[in-house]
C-alpha cells in the first residue's frame, strides 16, 4: 500500500523524487541488461526512484534469432514490451538519451527533456564499429546484413537465405574477439548449415574467422563433421580466414590470400559499446567501458555504473545471461551504496546455450568472481557440455535452451 502511494506520487510529479523518495537512479537502455537493473533497484531498495530510459517501445532479443534465420521460429517470439517494467514501478520512458552531464549529473533525452540522477546505470549494448571493416558501412549492411542486433536485420538476413539458389553459396564473417555473444556465430553457421542441407541440399556454407580459437569449438567442430560434412566449412586466422574488405556492389569478400564471391554474405562486424557509454566519457581507447568488478562503477566516470555488453567484465563474455546478472549485482550494489554501505562481492553466473541443430543443444557455463581489479573465472566451476554426451542429452539441452529463454523474458520484462 505504501509502495502504491510512492508510486502514484512519482508517476504524477514525474522526475521529482517524492518524499519517500532516497535516491534517483536512471537506468539507460532496456535490454537484458538494463531492464533487470531497474526492476531489481526497487526490489533493494523500494523507496529509491528509478527511471528506465529506452529507445524503442518494444524490445527485440538477440538469443533465438538464429533460430528465426532458418524458420523455425517466429519474430514474435522475440518481442517484449515494457508493461511488466513499468508494473514493477519503474518508470519507464520511450526516448533516446543524447547528452549526459557528468558534473551537475543530469542527461538530456532527444525530446529536450532533461534529467537528474543522483547514480546512472548505463546498459546500452553495442554499436557496430562501422568504421573497422573497408566496405562494410550502414549501406553496405541492406545488401551484406550483420543481423547482430534483432530486428530488420533478421527478417533481411531471413528473407535473403528463403530465395537463395538450391546451390547457392553463403559466406559469413566472423570478427575477432571481443564482441557480442562469443559462441552466437557458430550457432548461426550450424543452423543455417542445417537449414540447407534439409531444404537445398545443394547449397554450401563457409565461414570465414578473423581468430583460430573459439567458444565450445571442439564441440561445434565434432558435430559439424558429423551432421555438415558437406555443407559447411570453417577457415580460422591461420588459413588466411579474416576478412578485409567488403564489396557489396560485387557481392565479394576479400581476406589476405582470397576473394570470395557468394549469394548471401552475413558480415559479423567488430562492435563497441553503444554510443551513450562514449558520450558519458566511460569507453576508453578500446571502444569498451572499464569498470569496477565489484560495483560496476566506472573506472572512468564516478557514479556511473555499466553492465552488460558494453562493459570490460574481465572473462564474463558478452552475453544476455552474464548482462542480467551484472544487473543484479549492480542493482544491489548502488542500493546499498545510495545508503551509505559498501556494496556485497558479487558471485555471478553465465550459461551460454547454442543450438546446432533444432534438437541439438549444447552449453558453456562460468561463475566468476572480482579477483585482481577484474571479473575472473572462478576455477574448476562451470564447463562446457561432455564431448560424447548421447543424442538424448543433446536433445534435453535444446529444451533447457528454450526453457531459459522463456525465464530470462519473464524475470526481465515481467
Ligand atoms: C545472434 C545472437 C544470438 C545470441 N544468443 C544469446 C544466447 O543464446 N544467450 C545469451 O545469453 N546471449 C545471447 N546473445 C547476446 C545478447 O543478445 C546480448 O549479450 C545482450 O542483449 C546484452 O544485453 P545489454 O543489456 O548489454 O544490451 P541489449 O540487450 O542490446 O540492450 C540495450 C538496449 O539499450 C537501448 N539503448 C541503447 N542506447 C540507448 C540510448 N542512448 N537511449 C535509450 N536507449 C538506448 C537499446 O535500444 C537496447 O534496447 C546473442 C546475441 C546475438 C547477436
Amino acid at each position: 500500500m505504501k509502495r502504491r502511494a510512492l508510486l502514484t506520487t512519482a508517476l504524477a510529479t514525474p522526475f521529482i523524487a517524492s518524499a519517500e523518495t532516497t535516491a534517483r537512479v536512471v537506468v539507460i537502455g532496456g535490454g537484458f541488461g538494463g531492464a533487470t537493473a531497474a526492476r531489481f533497484l526497487l526490489q533493494f531498495d523500494p523507496r529509491l526512484d528509478v527511471t528506465l530510459i529506452e529507445s524503442s517501445p518494444t524490445f527485440t532479443a538477440c538469443p533465438f534469432s538464429n533460430a528465426v534465420l532458418v524458420g523455425l521460429r517466429g519474430m514474435d517470439a522475440q518481442r517484449f514490451g515494457y508493461k511488466g517494467v513499468a508494473a514493477s514501478g519503474v518508470r519507464v520512458v520511450h526516448a533516446t538519451a543524447s547528452a549526459i552531464d557528468r558534473t551537475v549529473r543530469t542527461i538530456t533525452l532527444d525530446n529536450g527533456t532533461s534529467l537528474p540522477w543522483d547514480r546512472l546505470i548505463l546498459s546500452p549494448g553495442i554499436d557496430i564499429a562501422w568504421d573497422a571493416l573497408p566496405g562494410y558501412n550502414e549501406a553496405a549492411a541492406e545488401r551484406m546484413p550483420h543481423a547482430w542486433k534483432a530486428g530488420p536485420q533478421t527478417i533481411l538476413l531471413k528473407q535473403q537465405l528463403d530465395t537463395i539458389a538450391d546451390d547457392g553459396t553463403v559466406v559469413m564473417s566472423v570478427p575477432a574477439n571481443p564482441y557480442r555473444c562469443p559462441p552466437g556465430p557458430y550457432e548461426r553457421a550450424s543452423l543455417i548449415a542445417w537449414y540447407l542441407k534439409t531444404h537445398k541440399p545443394r547449397a554450401r556454407i563457409l565461414v570465414l574467422d578473423a581468430k583460430d580459437v573459439f567458444s565450445k569449438q571442439k564441440l561445434f567442430q565434432d558435430a559439424w563433421a558429423k551432421l555438415y560434412p558437406e555443407t559447411l566449412r570453417w577457415v580460422g586466422l591461420s588459413d588466411g580466414g579474416k576478412v578485409t574488405r567488403a564489396d557489396p556492389a560485387a557481392m565479394t569478400v576479400e581476406t589476405d590470400f582470397s576473394t570470395y564471391k557468394a549469394d548471401v554474405i552475413n558480415i559479423i562486424p567488430p562492435q563497441r559499446a553503444g554510443r551513450i557509454a562514449v558520450i558519458a566519457g566511460t569507453a576508453d581507447k578500446s571502444g569498451w567501458c572499464p569498470i569496477d568488478p565489484v560495483s560496476f562503477e566506472s573506472r572512468l566516470v564516478p557514479n556511473i555504473h555499466v553492465i552488460g555488453d558494453a562493459a570490460i567484465a574481465g572473462a564474463m563474455p558478452k552475453s544476455a545471461f552474464a548482462a542480467n546478472a551484472q544487473a543484479k549485482a549492480c542493482a544491489l550494489g548502488v542500493a546499498r551504496l545510495l545508503n551509505g554501505e559498501a556494496p556485497g562481492e558479487p558471485r555471478l553466473i553465465n550459461t551460454c546455450y547454442s543450438l546446432i541443430a533444432p534438437e541439438y543443444g549444447i552449453s558453456v557455463a562460468g561463475v566468476y568472481r572480482p579477483a585482481n581489479g577484474v571479473l575472473a573465472d572462478i576455477e574448476g566451476a562451470g564447463g562446457t557440455s561432455p564431448l560424447d554426451a548421447p543424442d538424448e542429452q543433446r536433445h534435453q539441452e535444446a529444451t533447457y535452451a528454450e526453457a531459459w529463454f522463456q525465464t530470462i523474458g519473464r524475470e526481465v520484462f515481467g
